[in-house]
């Protein structure tokens, strides 16, 4: 008891990182380990955030004309952006 190496032991014996454990800091998502009151995230649901989303793909897809298509990835559970994942084009039939 009391390490704090990001390491949390279940009952089982195995360990996993704290951050996805059911028991990590109050507040948490228990999902992607991120801190859903943080003001650094993104949420889908704010309307706010998905219109910056929306920009930057639309500036990723202008600055960039070898990516077909981006998609920003959500959190399942807090709804915040995790990332972007982007398609490039197939250039192999150009
Ligand atoms: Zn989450």
């Amino acid at each position: 008891m009391g390490f704090k190496d990001g390491l949390t032991k279940q009952k089982d014996g195995t360990y996993i990182l704290s951050h996805k454990s059911k028991e990590a800091k109050e507040g948490d998502c228990i999902e992607c380990g991120q801190n859903p009151k943080s003001r650094m995230l993104m949420f889908k649901y704010n309307t706010e955030d998905f219109k910056l989303v929306r920009e930057y793909i639309h500036d990723h897809l202008t600055s960039y004309s070898n990516t077909k298509s981006m998609k920003p990835i959500w959190c399942k559970k807090c709804q915040a952006l995790l990332e972007y994942k982007a398609t490039l084009k197939d250039t192999k039939n150009k």
